[in-house]
């Protein structure tokens, strides 16, 4: 048969050489497509694109996505995932496919603070309304749940102050009221303890996870991605329609950036979980540091909660993420604590975590909570996250600087 590309320009576009299949290596292969090619007319009609029989188009998945997600599954216990482009997506993608006019949400008084910018920016819009919880106190919960809340988000330990909240008891209470659950679990990561099975006995569980991969799965402060996993098809499938309607999708090369992290992440969260515990126990020692918050501390607010959901993870010592606050004593000023933290020369200062370089930021702890806060020393709040240097190095920075910002 005549070749019907013979100019050079379409044969490099329709060219007929194929590798040979079978090939194999560590990692999983980039495959980028927004189009994907169907064999006849026939395929492209009764393609399915809601399951992964196969593939239809590039925002309904590719084998490095279906990887991506099936993998993401294992590490949180759950069945099906959604990707998205980062972890404040996967948080407005639950609110937008669960909640419509006259619908409530519960957000606990330490939640990922974005959150907060969602609920008053835009889920107001749409006449949606919320209400704020205190997240260790379960009886504050279950008054607050009225017959128009429809979703309550948990976070475990909370963002910023870290109070860990008695997860076991808030989902027995959201359970028994019918109400959705959905857990941020980017500070478990998957690795802390189980959230799709809390008891160890399959008897309790949330209903959906958040994770912004950002952090720990990529492990390099270098990618944007969040996730979304459920143990239950028709939640899934609820979330997936928003997910599609929306056209939220992620890069084939961020998803494989997550996929060569993965692995790791284990050994990672484990040693800046190690590392982030030296510093917070020395700093307890210092005196210029009126309270440490962090969770594996017999201090931190909701530690004994903690220790009941974590404290079995790496053989008993128990899991935690590198990343906890402290409160500064009142006597030094804000701007003392500003020089403390430019003072620093291997923390840098910067959003986020879960990556190789340690982080600092202080928060302005009166302006994000709306509740009393009796749990808290007075002081300014300054967090860190703890990347993978060698701790003597972190001790001997935060010694340096502490002792020029607050010793004059
Ligand atoms: C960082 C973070 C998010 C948001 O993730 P992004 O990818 O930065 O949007 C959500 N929840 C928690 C607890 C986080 O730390």
């Amino acid at each position: 048969m005549h070749d019907p590309a013979s100019d050079i320009a379409s044969r490099l576009v329709h060219h007929d050489y194929i590798p040979p299949a079978g090939f194999q290596a560590p990692q999983t292969p980039v495959y980028k497509a927004s189009t994907v090619i169907f064999p006849n007319v026939a395929a492209m009609r009764s393609r399915e694109w809601k399951d992964k029989s196969g593939y239809t188009y590039g925002l309904h998945g590719t084998p490095t996505t279906f990887i991506l997600e099936e993998r993401l599954c294992a590490l949180e216990g759950g069945l099906q995932c959604l990707l998205v482009p980062s972890g404040l997506a996967a948080i407005a993608n639950v609110a937008l496919a669960l909640l419509k006019p006259g619908d409530e949400l519960l957000i606990p008084d330490n939640v990922y603070g974005p959150s907060k910018d969602l609920i008053h920016g835009e889920l107001r819009r749409f006449g949606i309304g919320h209400a704020v919880y205190d997240p260790l106190d379960p009886a504050d919960l279950a008054a607050r749940i009225t017959p128009a809340t429809r979703l309550v988000w948990l976070e475990a330990a909370g963002s910023v102050t870290m109070e860990f909240p008695d997860l076991c008891e808030q989902v027995r209470i959201c359970r028994a009221r019918g109400v959705t659950t959905a857990l941020d679990n980017t500070w478990g990561a998957g690795l802390a303890f189980a959230p799709f099975d809390l008891l160890g006995d399959g008897s309790l569980g949330v209903d959906i996870c958040a994770h912004a991969l950002t952090k720990y799965p990529s492990g390099g402060g270098d990618v944007l991605m969040g996730s979304i996993v459920t143990r239950d098809e028709a939640l899934h499938m609820k979330l997936k329609l928003t997910h599609m309607r929306l056209g939220l999708g992620v890069g084939a090369n961020d998803a494989e950036a997550v996929l060569r992290s993965l692995p790791s992440i284990a050994l990672r969260y484990r040693a800046h979980d190690e590392a982030a515990r030296r510093l917070a126990l020395w700093l307890q020692q210092q005196p210029a540091i009126a309270q440490v918050l962090h969770p594996a501390l017999p201090e931190s607010p909701g530690h004994g909660h903690w220790k009941a959901l974590c404290g079995a993870a790496y053989g008993g010592a128990g899991g935690a993420a590198g990343l906890f606050s402290v409160l500064v004593d009142a006597r030094y000023s804000q701007a003392q604590v500003d020089a403390f933290c430019d003072g620093l020369r291997l923390f840098k200062l910067g959003y986020s975590w879960g990556g190789p370089m340690s982080l600092v930021v202080p928060y302005d702890l009166a302006r994000m909570r709306g509740r009393p806060t009796a749990h808290l020393q007075p002081g300014t709040l300054v967090r860190f996250s703890i990347g993978l240097e060698a701790v003597d190095d972190l001790q001997r920075d935060l010694q340096q600087a502490m002792e020029r910002a607050f010793t004059a």
